[in-house]
């Protein structure tokens, strides 16, 4: 009678996850992943035989790949073809070769916080903030986890319980919810808005001033820029309020910029006229995420000093691979800093490369053609500045190349622009011509089966 019941129940006889699993066909199994995880892989197994249909004979290889699949690397090293350099989803800045080789160094046991000749303890900060300070030309560096946590620090150690000024033009959403109102909130410090959208003057700020002032902050609208009937106070009129009133000037620059590049503030002028300025590691300076804060000593040293920054301190890793990007731009070697030569690389650098690009692939059968295009910086910075750029425009069906190339090993992010699937050659690291090209053989055939 039972039997019967079961079987009206289950259209094909499934076994019991129970019995399965001390089948000495799964012991192998149960000794490497252990038994928890493989009572679960079966029963996914059987859930999905029980919908699909499935064969008795395959099963135990079905739930070993389960097994497996859970476990592979999620992280996995993609070609960036798309021409943004600072692409967020692909993790902003890669690294040169010297801070990935840092990298290693403090993997193992490092003098992190130890002072090898006096054999006393050490700071970990003060591995870079020479290297800053002298790179800047500030009076004081520090560094923490992110430019997020950078604004929060210095919001919550200079401003806590007081009231800071910010212009209604300037209160920024970066990517993922960091939102300068929210981050004002988190720190204690009461958010003074002036001014309007698209107009804010120097007056505004004045005028906002009260013995519960702590500062007036400057945000760079990094992602986004605002035209036609504008007006906004310039770095210096700001200082001067500030020094007049005897209040603090905070800015959070962003990006970075150590040199000039489309209508992207200077981290000079910054330090020129405040007296805290922050920004990420990972942006226009091209190396880990990092929040970097230059300024006046001391400003500088009561955010080091305080409980917070414990709480959001630079990992060991990071430091290295930061150490080594300043040490490289310090030494006339930023050449080697990849975001740098993306940057830098002319529109004839671009086009050899892809024109060559274009040739090997012919020689594979697969059809390409090179168009005029442009690159973009990306990663929240210079929204209207478009680098000039040479495509590599793939023949066939853009949206099923892109897919094919994108589930590839490795996989390649390529861009569709009118209709066609293109590898911007800016954005791909030297020495990963020959992969990209075998990616793109594979994908191109995989469509033609
Ligand atoms: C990018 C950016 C941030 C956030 O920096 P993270 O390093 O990503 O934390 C904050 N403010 C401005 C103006 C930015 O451009």
């Amino acid at each position: 009678m039972r039997r019967v019941r079961d079987r009206a129940v289950r259209p094909v006889s499934l076994p019991g996850v129970g019995a399965l699993v001390n089948e000495p066909a799964y012991a192998e199994l149960v000794k490497e992943h252990g038994r928890p995880r493989v009572v679960e892989a079966i029963r996914a197994q059987i859930a999905h035989e029980r919908q699909n249909g499935g064969d008795e004979s395959s099963r135990r290889e079905a739930i070993e790949a389960r097994l497996r699949a859970d476990v592979a690397p999620r992280l996995r090293r993609v070609i960036n073809a798309s021409g943004v350099i600072l692409h967020t989803n692909l993790g902003r800045a890669p690294l040169s070769k010297t801070a990935v080789d840092a990298l290693a160094v403090a993997a193992g046991y490092s003098n992190l916080e130890l002072d090898l000749e006096s054999g006393k303890r050490g700071e970990r900060a003060t591995l870079v903030s020479g290297l800053l300070t002298a790179l800047f030309g500030s009076a004081s560096a520090l560094v923490v986890n992110n430019n997020a946590a950078a604004v929060l620090l210095a919001l919550t150690a200079l401003c806590k319980g007081k009231e800071v000024i910010v212009s209604r033009g300037q209160l920024v959403e970066i990517g993922g919810a960091f939102r300068m109102p929210d981050v004002m909130r988190l720190s204690g410090a009461r958010m003074v808005e002036v001014g309007t959208t698209n107009r804010t003057r120097a007056a505004d700020y004045e005028e906002a001033i009260t013995p519960k002032t702590a500062a007036l902050l400057r945000v760079h609208t990094s992602n986004f820029r605002v035209t036609g009937f504008t007006e906004s106070a310039s770095l210096s009129e700001l200082a001067e309020i500030a020094r007049r009133h005897g209040v603090l000037l905070l800015d959070d620059l962003g990006s970075g910029a150590g040199e000039p590049i489309g209508d992207e503030p200077t981290v000079a002028e910054s330090i020129a006229h405040c007296d805290v300025v922050t920004f990420s590691g990972d942006k226009l300076l091209g190396g880990p995420q990092a929040g970097i804060v230059l300024g006046r000593n001391e400003p500088v040293r009561k955010m080091s000093r305080h409980a917070l920054a414990r709480a959001v301190r630079i990992d060991k890793l990071t430091l290295a691979a930061l150490e080594a990007t300043l040490r490289q731009r310090l030494t006339g070697h930023a050449q080697e800093i990849p975001v740098e030569r993306m940057l830098r690389a002319s529109v004839d650098d671009v086009r050899r490369r892809a024109a060559m690009w274009s040739v090997k692939l012919a020689e594979r059968g697969v059809e390409t053609e090179l168009v005029e295009g442009s690159s973009a910086v990306g990663g929240g910075s210079l929204p209207e500045h478009a680098l000039p750029t040479v495509l590599l425009a793939i023949r066939g069906p853009a949206s099923k190349l892109a897919t094919a190339l994108r589930v590839g090993e490795p996989p390649v992010i390529a861009r569709i622009e009118t209709d066609r699937c293109c590898l911007d050659a800016r954005t791909v690291l030297r020495g990963e011509d020959e992969t990209l090209l075998d990616a793109v053989e594979a994908a191109a055939s995989s469509l033609r089966r």
